[in-house]
């Protein structure tokens, strides 16, 4: 596919950004560049690179992908999510005011309050889709909204149009965290927001071997600007890692495809099982945020959580019986993973932040994967059995 082919569907460049780019000897897949630097062609006569901090030819390829992808004007890959999280948070001036989700990714949480303890950014947490409560945190001259939808565990939806049209009316830039759903299911800058941020370690990479994560700008001079900044810290993701993320972005939307189908499969059957007391699913009718999620996204996704009436101890036997899923953090790989959010993901919250949040003893939450429907329906099937 030349570079001069506008105008495609997302699909289209997903599959084959960059494919046959190759000048020197027209290979099909795009050549992996590991070299750290690069020659001047002559006195005073830099090329297009010339040191691997500050760009690389791999890196650019699915910094470019992935841009396009979110309909942004640039990207900047980082060697983890939350270094793509701390690019835009450290850039932000002394003091900062940043808003975020109370019940935002863990991680997210210790890196938004581990620099609040060092001084360099006010923290406000709060619940978003509580109208009067946001108001109150906009009310306090906001630099930067964090948004992340669908939430963790829970699958809870908010509402990115409204929360960045009011974010950007008190001042803040908008950030969103699109980990969960992938730009194959929500675009959050065509809904205005200011910047997309990724784990790729997650869908975008897609099979569980690479950590990075990358920022998606919707202006140019912002993203040009938070390059430099990935230059300055030195922040930048490798080009193996790249290369491998893009190797995985091919197959995106058919993944999600797949796995979206188990999902709704595996949401159906849970609901109707007499072991499980809840099941969170923002494709079933029945979850509160079913509407908005089908008006906002282009797809439910694949995490689910369900709650076991048997608490921890039918949560601890139904792990213990699954053969199919596997019992591990993180989520997004072709393989079906199953954490149990109490004392594995979620366990350094604390109890009460726990029990506030919803986050019950007898919950699990399932990335589901490509196998076969089948297969993940009867390994589930017996584990409840087990129950
Ligand atoms: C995993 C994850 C992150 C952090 O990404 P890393 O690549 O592990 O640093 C951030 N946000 C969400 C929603 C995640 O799931």
């Amino acid at each position: 596919m030349t570079e001069r082919a506008e105008g495609l569907r997302p699909e289209t460049i997903a599959a084959a950004h960059g494919v046959a780019s190759d000048v020197a000897f027209g290979a099909i897949a795009p050549p992996l560049y590991l070299s750290s630097t690069y020659e001047f062609a002559g006195f005073e006569q830099p090329r297009a690179y010339d040191y691997g901090r500050a760009a690389n030819p791999t890196r650019d390829l699915l910094a470019t992908a992935l841009a396009k992808l979110e309909g942004g004007a640039g990207a900047i890959l980082t060697a983890s999510g939350m270094a793509a999280l701390d690019l835009i948070v450290s850039r932000l001036p002394a003091g900062a005011v940043v808003i975020a989700p109370h019940d935002c990714y863990g991680g997210t949480m210790r890196l938004l309050k581990a620099r609040e303890q060092l001084g360099q950014v006010s923290l406000r947490l709060v619940d978003q889709r509580d109208g009067d409560a946001v108001a109150a945190v906009l009310s306090g001259a906001p630099a930067l909204m964090l948004i992340e939808t669908p939430s963790n565990p829970l699958l809870r939806v908010v509402d990115i149009a409204a929360l960045a049209a009011r974010a950007k009316a008190a001042g803040a830039a908008v950030a969103v965290d699109n980990t969960f759903l992938s730009p194959a299911l929500q675009r959050p800058l065509a809904l205005g927001a200011d910047y997309v941020i990724h784990s790729t370690t997650k869908y975008l990479n897609g099979h569980s071997d690479v950590i990075g994560g990358a920022v998606v700008a919707a202006d140019a001079e912002q993203a040009a600007s938070l390059s430099q900044w990935a230059n300055i810290v030195g922040c930048g993701g490798s080009p193996f890692d790249a290369w491998l993320t893009l190797r995985g972005l091919r197959t995106l939307f058919p993944r999600m495809r797949q796995q979206q189908a188990n999902a709704m499969a595996i949401a159906r059957m849970l609901s109707d099982h007499p072991a499980v007391s809840a099941v969170h699913y923002p494709g079933l009718e029945t979850h509160p945020d079913h509407a908005l999620a089908a008006r906002q996204q282009q797809g439910f996704g694949a995490m689910l959580s369900f709650d076991l009436a048997g608490g921890a101890a039918a949560a601890k036997r139904l792990v213990a019986a699954l053969r199919v899923f596997t019992f591990a953090e993180s989520l997004g790989g072709v393989e079906s993973l199953i954490v149990h959010p109490a004392t594995m993901t979620h366990a350094d919250m604390g109890d009460d932040a726990r029990r506030v949040a919803g986050i019950g003893e007898g919950l699990l939450r399932v990335s589901v994967g490509i196998e076969a429907e089948h297969d993940l329906i009867e390994d589930m099937k017996a584990g409840l059995a087990a129950c």
